[in-house]
């Protein structure tokens, strides 16, 4: 079954939206399968932005991300990547739709309060580098009615 990757970003955190964006997931049918709060340090949070590192934007992300802890959360459930970016909204808050997290929550670009995988091979890319001793295998007894088999 297919997992991602998803952190509420210090701002998120700070705000008292953990408990909000953990039911989203949720209610929705997905299993948590990890989760942890967590201070990065500036390499780590270097290396998770590591593809955006050429970006004007880069170190002040960076700056943002190590401004306080995170919550650390794999997801999984069938196509829960691109459907958890479509319950977060669009990366602009401006742009993200009422109903989307950043869309409910966020007001601009820099603070966003919340990270999803954008595709598969990220999400398992990331879920190495914040869980690297793995994450917890268990099934929920609700399988059978979220899922059809
Ligand atoms: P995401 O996958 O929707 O989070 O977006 P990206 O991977 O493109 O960017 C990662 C994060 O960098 C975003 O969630 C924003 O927090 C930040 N970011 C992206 N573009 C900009 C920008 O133009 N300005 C600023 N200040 N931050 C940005
Ligand atoms: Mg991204």
């Amino acid at each position: 079954m297919e997992q991602t990757f998803i952190m509420i970003k210090p701002d998120g955190v700070q705000r008292g939206l953990v408990g909000e964006i953990v039911c989203r997931f949720e209610k929705k049918g997905f299993s948590l399968k990890g989760l942890k709060l967590i201070s990065v340090e500036r390499a780590f949070a270097e290396k998770h932005y590591e593809d955006l590192s050429s970006k004007p934007f880069f170190s002040g992300l960076v700056d943002y991300i190590i401004s306080g802890p995170v919550v650390a959360m794999v997801w999984e459930g069938k196509n829960v990547v691109s459907t958890g970016r479509n319950i977060i909204g669009a990366t602009n808050p401006a742009a993200s739709a009422p109903g989307t997290i950043r869309g409910d929550y966020a007001v601009e670009i820099g603070r966003n309060i919340i990270h999803g995988s954008d595709a598969v091979e990220s999400a398992r890319k990331e879920i190495a580098l914040w869980f690297p001793d793995g994450t917890v295998n268990w099934q929920s007894s609700l399988h059978p009615w979220i899922y059809e088999c």
